[in-house]
């Protein structure tokens, strides 16, 4: 895809997340690695909803500002997804309502912050961790995503928003608006004792669909 093209897809995808209220103001930003190892990457301070394929922030390999505006301060969440999956083209980071008030419910596990409702959700966003609240801006949520070894594509941070990985940019989007969706699920049917998709259930999606989930074993709680 063109230089051109690939502009027009971030301000594509992050307009139609802005427009569906899926991340206010100007929060939210989108990254895409490119084939020299260089990032387009979306500006600080600039809404989803308004951006211009000119502006964008255009990233070497090392991270340096090539051309375009300054890039969004949240850039240590991408790196460190990047970082640990090799297979990751595309971050997308929302500050979508129903996966923030997941994170803040007290029976979360961080290492499968939702159980196997749909799906979908188990095949475009994985199983999701979640990692402890940090300061925006604070350098150490990049060492917390980095903790989780590249096994999790789709990461919730703690009172904040979701950070998801994908093998291009649409995937990345489908991802995160998936696992938005799925949160919405839990919260709707928080206390009501939903059936959830059973062990073989889940087994069987992982066969079919070729998934690679992180191992969730039972003796490894605690
Ligand atoms: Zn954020």
């Amino acid at each position: 895809m063109s230089d051109a093209r690939l502009r027009e897809e971030i301000c594509r995808y992050g307009r139609s997340l802005f427009e569906r209220g899926l991340t206010p103001g100007s929060s939210g930003n989108i990254s895409l690695r490119l084939d020299d190892g260089g990032w387009l990457v979306t500006p600080t301070n600039a809404s989803l909803g308004f951006l211009d394929p000119a502006r964008l922030s255009r990233l070497d390999a090392a991270g340096a500002l090539v051309s375009g505006d300054k890039p969004t301060k949240e850039i240590p969440l991408h790196s460190a997804l990047y970082e640990t999956r090799g297979s990751a083209r595309a971050v997308v980071h929302l500050h979508s309502t129903h996966a923030v008030a997941l994170t803040m419910l007290p029976e979360i596990d961080p290492r499968a912050a939702l159980p196997p409702m749909t799906p979908y959700y188990l095949m475009r966003a994985g199983q999701t961790a979640l990692v402890p609240y940090y300061r925006p801006g604070d350098p150490a949520v990049a060492g917390a995503i980095r903790g989780l070894a590249g096994k999790y594509s789709s990461v919730l941070l703690a009172n904040h928003g979701p950070v998801v990985a994908g093998d291009s940019l649409e995937a990345a989007v489908f991802a995160t608006e998936e696992l938005e969706e799925t949160a919405k699920l839990y919260l709707l049917l928080r206390n009501l004792n939903p059936r959830y998709l059973s062990p073989a259930q889940v087994a069987d999606l992982i066969t079919t669909f070729g998934l690679d989930l992180p191992v969730h074993d039972e003796h490894d709680h605690k």
